[in-house]
């Protein structure tokens, strides 16, 4: 069974975020990490991997160059090899954009399941795996906290407010996991020590067969008109707990009348 995991390299979450006044889009010339949602995609894909002892775990991401930097942890936990979708054609890709170059991607990979994370830490719009999925003409499922592959189908556990779906769906399919579904294992020393001599092939949109006007801002339907920053908030009171911190908590949310 071929498994491909799509990824994303994310600023990390301890720097700073910063907009580029100019593009309206996020800075992202800093040095990437693997988009954490994404590791418990990969340890299913590897669990999926070990529990059949064969098949093969592919990483497919768009982005520049040195995404790969940030994507190799992937390789690290054990995934066999990267596709990367670079191309300056690509710059400026919004959902529409992003979701066409990734199928065009994946079509060429014909994995049997199509694995995602729940969202990407840096946009945060959970949403491009259904936009992948319809232009795969694929089953998805969602938002997945157990998952199981039997035969031709797949089985997905999903949490809602009113307590559990069983979802099935036939192979091929599309899977977005809940960061609930695993514990990702670290990487071993051994696993990052092999991860740079694993394939990784960095691909432009014609290898792929992607039209270069259907990508990047070519192809993208959205346009950032302004951007701010989240107003400021009101009145603070930071309190130190010098034994009295419960009482001093209830006595401010009294005050407030929130008690
Ligand atoms: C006008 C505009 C311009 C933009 N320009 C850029 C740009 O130049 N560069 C840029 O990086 N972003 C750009 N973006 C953001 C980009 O469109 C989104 O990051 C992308 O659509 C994915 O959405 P998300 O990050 O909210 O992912 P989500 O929907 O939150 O992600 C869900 C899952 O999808 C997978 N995933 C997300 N992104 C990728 C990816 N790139 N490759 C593989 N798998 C992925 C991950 O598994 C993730 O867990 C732009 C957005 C807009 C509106």
């Amino acid at each position: 069974m071929r498994i491909a995991v799509c990824v994303k390299s994310v600023p990390d979450a301890g720097s700073a975020r910063r907009i580029d006044g100019g593009t309206k889009r996020l800075d992202r010339s800093a040095d990437g990490v693997l988009n954490p949602y994404d590791a418990n995609a990969i340890e299913e894909a590897l669990r999926i991997q070990e529990a059949t002892g064969e098949g093969e775990v592919v990483l497919v991401s768009l982005g520049p160059e040195k995404a790969l930097d940030g994507i190799r942890k992937g390789l690290a936990m054990g995934a066999d090899r990267v596709v990367l979708v670079s191309d300056d054609a690509a710059a400026g890709s919004d959902l529409v954009a992003t979701s066409y170059a990734l199928a065009k991607a994946l079509e060429r990979e014909n994995a049997d399941l199509v694995l995602f994370g729940q969202q990407a830490s840096d946009s945060d719009g959970a949403v491009l795996w259904a936009a992948v999925a319809d232009r795969l003409r694929r089953p998805l499922i969602s938002q997945v906290a157990e998952l199981t592959v039997s035969g031709s189908s797949v089985t997905g556990k999903r949490q809602t407010e009113n307590g559990y779906d069983t979802i099935q769906a036939p192979l091929p399919a599309v899977v977005a996991v809940s960061d609930a579904i695993n514990e990702p294992r670290y990487p071993s020393l051994k696993g990052i020590m092999g991860a740079k001599k694993k394939p990784q092939d960095i691909v432009s949109l014609a290898d792929i067969g992607a039209e270069a006007g259907r990508a990047g801002e070519a192809g993208s339907k959205t346009t950032v008109l302004t951007l701010s920053p989240p107003p400021p908030r009101g009145d603070s009171k930071k309190i130190e707990d010098d034994g009295t911190a419960a009482e001093q908590i209830v006595a401010f949310l009294e005050e407030k009348k929130l008690l």
